[in-house]
């Protein structure tokens, strides 16, 4: 089901009017009354005049995650406070969080975002959406709520975490819809194995995964162990949070709602645009932000867009699943290495689940890379003799794939950390030699 058709359909040459008209109005409303646009955009030479439709975009300067920080709080705020209705921020691992303020409107154009991925999955009333995101800051979990409420769901705001409740919540309120983190749905997915819940009693029909990258081994696991179909749902804070674009019923690429974020490839290395189809930084510039509008934010996610129609009707920009974000990149003895390259290997192989945790370390100035991963139960012994011949395929495929040489263990089943919100997979040791 399409929730907004005249939008998600509307021919290209149409969507580029809307996001020229767009453009040259954001910029304008940027420059006269954000001081740190009007500074970048003078020292580049530009005058919001010269941007006369969204051909003229490269024309910006970039806003980056430290100028986010350097502006902490509402430094790239463009209304006054009596406007803001809303204050989200991201989790923030180092430093400063990256904040976020909403009015009104941008609220109703978030929930948006979100209903068009939800109506996917053909969500509207009687559907029960079981929010398992985290709420409190964290976009996840407010956002995927008000978008379940904008297509006429029913709410279940369990947020995440204290996974056997969340399992009788499904079965005695009939959830219909999952939304939380990939990796959060696997835990469940493994927690409801070891009950007496059986899939058969649960009414789940579809799932909302983001917030992390995932592969497509990990969508054909979470479908068959919850008999679902499993939706990628794509976004960050910087640009409201979930629902920039999200997967439609064909599941081959995300579709991005470019009338309200309009979408650029670039090299992160020169910063010029990238051939159409190209793998390069993602750049989102919010053409209908109140609050907070942002332009060509470095999302330093690496991925591609699919400019060829879908079959689905839609006509927005597809783009492929998200490789990493570059600062996620390990470099290991001089090999690029992405963690979801890893999980892409490992869901290749029944024998194993997806779960693994890759430390990185530096012996004698040599890198060393350990993968721990886990058997399935029915596979696992803990004599080290048994476990030899999974090791092996599994070694030569990673040195294959991803060009590395791991030092592969095999844990016991269930005892690699799982997540409730966005899963942690690397420990690099290196870094404390850096300090
Ligand atoms: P934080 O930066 O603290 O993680 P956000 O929640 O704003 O806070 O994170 C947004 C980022 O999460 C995106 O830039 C992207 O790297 C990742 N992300 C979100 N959704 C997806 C998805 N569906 N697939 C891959 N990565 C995603
Ligand atoms: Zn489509």
């Amino acid at each position: 089901m399409i929730h907004n058709p005249g939008i998600e359909c509307m021919p290209r040459e149409d969507m580029r009017k809307l996001q020229s008209e767009r453009l040259v109005k954001q910029v304008k409303i940027c420059y006269d009354n954000v001081p740190f646009y009007k500074k970048k955009m003078d020292e580049k030479g530009v005058k919001p005049e010269d941007i006369k439709s969204i051909d003229d975009i490269v024309k910006l300067p970039f806003t980056c995650k430290t100028d986010l920080r350097d502006e902490y709080p509402f430094g790239l705020q463009a209304v006054p406070m009596s406007k803001i209705r809303r204050i989200h921020a991201s989790s923030g691992t180092t430093g400063k969080p990256v904040v976020d303020t909403y009015t009104d409107n941008d609220i109703a154009n978030w929930s948006e975002g979100v209903a068009r991925v939800m109506a996917v999955g053909n969500v509207g009333p009687g559907d029960v959406v079981q929010v398992a995101y985290g709420y409190g800051l964290f976009t996840g979990g407010l956002g995927v709520h008000e978008g379940a409420h904008t297509r006429g769901a029913i709410q279940l705001p369990t947020s995440a975490g204290n996974s056997s409740k969340q399992i009788m919540l499904m079965k005695d309120f009939g959830s219909t819809a999952l939304a939380c983190t990939p990796s959060y749905a696997l835990h469940l997915a493994e927690v409801i194995e070891k009950s007496d819940v059986k899939i058969g009693d649960l009414k789940l029909r579809v799932g909302f995964f983001g917030a992390e990258p995932w592969t497509e081994g990990m969508r054909r696991e979470l479908e068959r162990k919850l008999n679902i179909k499993a939706y990628d749902i794509y976004g960050l804070t910087e640009m409201s949070g979930p629902g920039v674009g999200g997967e439609c019923e064909c599941q081959n690429g995300t579709h991005l709602w470019e009338d309200m974020f309009f979408p650029e490839i670039i090299n992160p290395d020169t910063l010029e645009p990238c051939a159409p189809g190209e793998c390069g930084e993602l750049v989102f510039t919010s053409l209908c932000k109140e609050a907070m509008p942002i332009l060509r934010y470095r999302t330093r996610d690496l991925t591609r867009l699919i400019y060829e129609p879908c079959k689905c009707g839609r006509t927005m920009v597809r783009m492929d699943k998200i490789l990493g974000r570059s600062d996620d990149m390990l470099i290991v003895r001089g090999v690029n290495v992405f963690p979801s390259q890893i999980e892409t290997v490992l869901t290749e192989f029944p024998v194993f689940t997806p779960q693994y945790y890759i430390t990185v370390d530096r012996k004698d100035n040599e890198d060393s890379f350990d993968l721990d991963v886990e058997l399935r139960e029915e596979f696992f012994s803990p004599n080290p003799s048994k476990q030899m011949p999974y090791i092996k395929p599994l070694y030569d495929r990673i040195v294959s794939l991803v060009g590395i040489k791991p030092n592969i263990h095999i844990k016991e089943p269930g005892s690699i950390m799982r997540s409730t919100g966005k899963a942690k997979h690397v420990t690099d040791k290196r870094i404390l030699y850096n300090d």
